[in-house]
């Protein structure tokens, strides 16, 4: 859905306008690419902008250019609270319900009375934006900031700092650019981004060999608590609070763990469940190849959402029911897995 007034929302951005550009919670390198990304490039014409995510970043995210300008709700409300009433726009980017934002800054919103954005791939986007680039078959919300940048601005060139926050987005929402979603346009606007300075490689590496020990230590608990069901192709596994715990869990440790489940030969849809004992859930990610609807199997059951092959949710049960639920379950699906 690309609502033409997408258009329109270039010529009422000028040099006096203020805008607000927000993440989903536990943002990842979409979120925090995609965003950033936005900012620095309408810092260039004047427009000033303020980076607010709902809580903190993985520190494997913390080289990203303009990090250090991100305002946290969950640390600095009142600072994020005032931007947003002082903001002409506000920027929604890579998610699609304000529940995803976290309750307290949902809530706001929902009370704010200003003209928001929204620039995102998820599945069944809510009505509160005026202003929507949605489309639903693209691998990244980072593409979809490139097409508004490059189409709305196509006189203006990328830096090298914008070029680097998409990539990033980019490369982390495809996989490292091999998941279904992936097509020759991504590969064209990454060709795009490198020839705009994204150093490709130093992203690959900033993000993927910068594992603390205890995070391998955590990864091999994780695959000891692998369990494959052959009979419904799939598997899953858990992370205690306990176990997070001996493993000094630091947020963003888990990120892609689920993906090893899912790489078993034969698995066609993959779970991780990880106990959060200060929020009194169980977080839960869910992968599949192929036909099976994860969006829908998480939005059916776990009070979430996403995409077809990758989306998330939570359960209120204790970890040990949650995971007798969840095989309880796989029963009604047994055909659809087969
Ligand atoms: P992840 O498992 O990596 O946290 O998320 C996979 C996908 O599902 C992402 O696109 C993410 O935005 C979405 N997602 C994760 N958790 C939730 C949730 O609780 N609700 C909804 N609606 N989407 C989620
Ligand atoms: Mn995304």
């Amino acid at each position: 859905m690309r609502k033409n007034t997408i258009s329109r929302l270039k010529s009422e951005l000028n040099t006096n306008s203020k805008v607000v550009i927000i993440g989903h919670k536990n943002p990842d390198g979409d979120a925090l690419g995609s965003t950033l990304g936005l900012s620095l490039f309408l810092e260039q014409f004047g427009i000033a902008t303020q980076v607010v995510m709902p809580n903190g970043f993985p520190d494997f995210l913390k080289w990203l250019p303009g990090i250090n300008t991100v305002l946290c709700y969950d640390t600095d409300k009142s600072e994020c609270e005032k931007k947003l009433l002082d903001s002409d726009f506000v920027f929604t980017l890579d998610f699609n319900h304000l529940d995803r934002i976290g309750s307290g800054l949902g809530e706001f919103l929902t009370k704010l009375d200003k003209s928001f954005v929204m620039i995102d791939h998820h599945q069944e986007p809510s009505d509160y934006a005026e202003f929507m680039l949605v489309d639903t078959h693209i691998a990244s919300t980072c593409e979809l900031v490139y097409e508004f940048i490059t189409t709305e601005y196509s006189e203006q060139k990328l830096t090298a700092e914008v070029a680097s926050c998409l990539y990033t987005g980019i490369m982390t929402d495809t996989g490292s650019f091999r998941f279904p979603s992936t097509t020759s346009k991504t590969h064209r606007i990454i060709a795009d981004l490198i020839d705009a300075g994204a150093k490709n490689s130093q992203i690959h590496q900033d993000i993927y060999d910068n594992n603390a020990e205890s995070r391998l230590h955590l990864l091999g608990k994780a695959l000891q608590n692998l369990k494959v069901l052959k009979g419904f192709s799939t598997a899953y596994t858990y992370l205690s609070q306990e176990d997070l715990n001996t493993h000094g869990f630091k947020k963003g440790d888990t990120e892609g763990f689920v993906n090893y489940a899912l790489s078993l030969k034969g698995i066609k849809f993959a779970v991780i469940f990880i106990e959060n004992k200060a929020e009194e859930i169980i977080k839960i990610s869910l992968r599949s190849i192929g036909d099976f609807d994860v969006n829908t199997f998480a939005r059916s059951h776990f009070n979430g959402g996403g995409h077809k092959n990758a989306a998330g949710g939570k359960s209120d049960l204790d970890l040990k029911s949650t995971l007798a639920e969840f095989e309880n379950m796989l029963t009604t699906y047994k055909e659809k897995l087969s």
